[in-house]
């Protein structure tokens, strides 16, 4: 077949680019490089790489089977240091992939995330919550703007028929994922390979769960391919759940004992999250397969040899 990944230059898509290339695809990867970096992606007779904004209409030189939409800025210091740019990413470039999928016919999976959950008062997580989200506040540009994605991939569905997917996509982590994202797994990682103290936001109790880029990967590319568009978003993450203590408890056993150091928990930050995956279940047959210990230790290796650190940037 022959897809196209918007944002294929980043961390989930690289990852999603080499597995439909090993599984004989066409692929195209439109993207920005703002986050992304062009020059890990693998070069390939079968990949054309274009660089292009999704906030503006997308042309492509070939006609595509597939789209995965994963193009937007991810981790809260990259999606806030621009937030007006993040929410048109959000939802202006939302809009051109769906158009673009309705004038080729072309089925779509629109990379959605947990944060449209917010801060939720159901847990775990089910995808028939409408979430508790702050729209006036530092995450919201990212938040809203993954919701705003939503409805036009529920209207351009209803409306205009196109055949598309939402993948709610929870944490995902592993190797070729950047140090300085500012999220837990690597804020951990990083101070463990830079033998700093692990920073614990508030008092460590708030949970994360954890999904390997492997067992996502597999699960996007169950839910593109299941006969029938859902009718509804799927959850796609690893359901077992960690306070921010435990998880500093695998760093130490993963590195040696690590010191800790105390912040105050930034605006806005949820204080649980875990998915229910009920519904890929069902209707992908799809779970995760990698369990922490064994996904952080793949990722502490790899991260250690390449050690894509760039600046150190501090959560947010
Ligand atoms: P990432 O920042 O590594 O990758 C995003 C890619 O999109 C980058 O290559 C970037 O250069 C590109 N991009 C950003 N804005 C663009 C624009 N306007 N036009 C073209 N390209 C643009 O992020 P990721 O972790 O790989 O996330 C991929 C997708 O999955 C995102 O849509 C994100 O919201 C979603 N997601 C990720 C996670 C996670 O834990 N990583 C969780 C939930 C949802």
């Amino acid at each position: 077949m022959s897809v196209l990944v918007t944002g294929g230059a980043g961390f989930i898509g690289r990852h999603l680019v080499t597995r439909l290339l090993s599984e004989g695809n066409r692929v195209y990867v439109v993207d920005d490089f703002s986050t992304g970096v062009r020059g890990l992606l693998p070069s390939h007779s079968r990949l054309t790489v274009l660089e292009a904004d999704v906030i503006e209409p997308l042309s492509i030189p070939a006609r595509v089977d597939r789209i995965f939409h994963l193009a937007c800025p991810a981790s809260p210091p990259h999606y806030q240091a621009d937030p007006v740019r993040t929410f048109r990413t959000g939802v202006w470039g939302t809009f051109n992939v769906l158009e673009l999928a309705r004038a080729t016919k072309a089925r779509v999976l629109l990379a959605s995330t947990s944060e449209v959950y917010g801060d939720p008062h159901q847990h775990p997580q089910r995808e028939s919550y409408w979430g508790h989200v702050n729209p006036w506040g530092v995450r919201s540009c990212y938040d809203e703007g993954k919701r705003g994605g939503e409805t036009l991939a529920h209207d351009f569905r209803l409306q205009y028929e196109v055949d598309v997917r939402v993948a709610r996509i929870f944490n995902t982590y592993g190797p070729g994922m950047r140090l300085d994202d500012g999220r837990v797994i690597s804020n951990f990682l990083y101070a463990a390979i830079h033998e700093e103290p692990l920073t614990i936001y508030g008092d460590g109790t708030q949970t994360r769960s954890f999904c390997y880029v492997d067992d996502l990967v597999s699960g996007l590319l169950a839910l593109m391919e299941v006969p029938g568009a859902p009718e509804h978003p799927v959850n796609l993450g690893n359901p077992q759940e960690f306070t921010m203590n435990e998880l500093a408890h695998q760093i130490d056993d993963l590195c040696g004992p690590q010191v800790r150091t105390h912040h105050r928990l930034p605006e806005d930050d949820p204080s649980q999250r875990r998915p229910d995956i009920s519904l890929a279940q069902e209707l992908l047959h799809w779970h995760p397969v990698v369990g922490l210990r064994e996904g952080l230790g793949r990722t502490f290796d790899a991260l250690r040899s390449t050690a894509l650190s760039g600046p150190r940037r501090e959560r947010s």
